[in-house]
């Protein structure tokens, strides 16, 4: 990875080979990056001797429960570690309260991502933008490190990059992504696996909120969105993260430049996901409503109730548009 800086990587090399029992934590409401990035390095530490403990405040979704190393992932940490290691979190806040295990302030941290609204809160901040995915990023971490890459570390790295690149579909897949894709495959990950397990596959649940939110769908100057109430997604017994991939769909309108799909939360707050097509960035106003993400793919959470949400997302996405244009 030519872009990473080959300091950043030797740096944090020399600190996770010195660790014996480092603290992996990915974000919240964790995808498939978040999820593969984490289970594909605690795999190569543990065979290298090193006890890495797995953490997220939220559960593993079913559908990567074919990944090594899922079933190591705890929600609350109670056992000593010698090194944090953040893995996709682009601040600290998407680590949730696990920022307060004891312990957590006194070991250095290490932050390991690819958000271009990564906030660089570590003390070490392996950061590569140009990366899809933060797989990418643990991959090159693990050629630094001389360790070796099984079969089992490499479904969990390609799950990675497959989920944030919807199956290298995206903008950002460049040769770089497409070549450590396919020294994953040529190391015996299964593609075919991957995508039937996850991005071709989906709680019955997840196609029910699709069309209620469908239904909702508003369009306007180019922006095309839809809110999800918790009522409805009470309704269809919809229990996963964020909007089950809906945002991504709506932007697929011939007539959208940026679609957002609102979902309300019990806690009454609202998470909001984004998608833009080339030449739009969603990134700036994910970042100024608290969020991040990428300049075509982001998210936030905000203080409902869902109508001022709206009104206030829309509104801000509007203004964005206008003073791009
Ligand atoms: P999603 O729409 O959930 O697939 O997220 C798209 C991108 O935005 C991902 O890179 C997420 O990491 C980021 N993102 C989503 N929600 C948030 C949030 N509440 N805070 C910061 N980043 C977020
Ligand atoms: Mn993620
Ligand atoms: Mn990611």
């Amino acid at each position: 990875m030519k872009t990473t800086k080959t300091a950043t990587l030797t740096e944090s090399s020399e600190h996770i080979l010195r660790a014996r029992q480092p603290l992996l934590i990915c974000h919240s409401a964790p995808d498939g990056d978040a999820i593969g990035s984490t289970t594909g390095l605690a795999r190569a530490l543990r065979q290298s001797g090193r006890s890495p403990i797995l953490a997220c405040v939220d559960p593993v979704p079913t559908e990567y429960l074919f990944l090594a190393e899922v079933e190591s992932f705890l929600s609350v940490v109670d056992m000593p570690f010698d090194l944090v290691i953040t893995l996709d979190c682009s601040d600290l806040s998407r680590a949730g309260r696990l920022t307060e295990t004891p312990g957590f302030d006194t070991v250095p941290l290490i932050n390991i991502d690819h958000h271009i609204t990564n906030l660089h809160f570590g003390d070490i901040n392996l950061v590569s933008v140009e990366a899809a995915s933060t797989a990418e990023v643990v991959l090159a971490l693990l050629d630094a490190m001389h360790l070796p890459v099984d079969v089992g570390t490499a479904n969990c790295l390609l799950t990675g990059i497959l989920t944030d690149t919807r199956g290298l579909r995206t903008s950002n897949v460049t040769i770089e992504v497409v070549e450590s894709a396919l020294r994953l495959m040529k190391t015996g990950a299964s593609l075919t696996t991957i995508i039937q397990n996850t991005l071709e596959r989906r709680s019955t649940a997840a196609l029910r909120l699709w069309g209620a939110a469908l239904s909702r769908m508003k369009l306007d100057h180019g922006i095309i969105w839809a809110t999800i109430p918790a009522q409805v997604r009470r309704a269809v017994h919809y229990s996963g993260n964020g909007d089950a991939g809906l945002a991504s769909f709506l932007l697929s309108s011939d007539q959208a430049n940026i679609a957002a799909v609102l979902v309300e939360r019990d806690d009454q707050y609202v998470e909001v996901g984004f998608r833009a097509v080339p030449g739009h960035d969603v990134a700036a106003v994910a970042l100024e409503l608290g969020g991040g993400g990428h300049t075509l793919a982001a998210g936030c959470t905000v203080p409902g109730p869902l109508e001022d949400a709206e009104a206030r997302v829309i509104n801000l996405l509007k203004s964005s548009l206008a003073s791009h244009s």
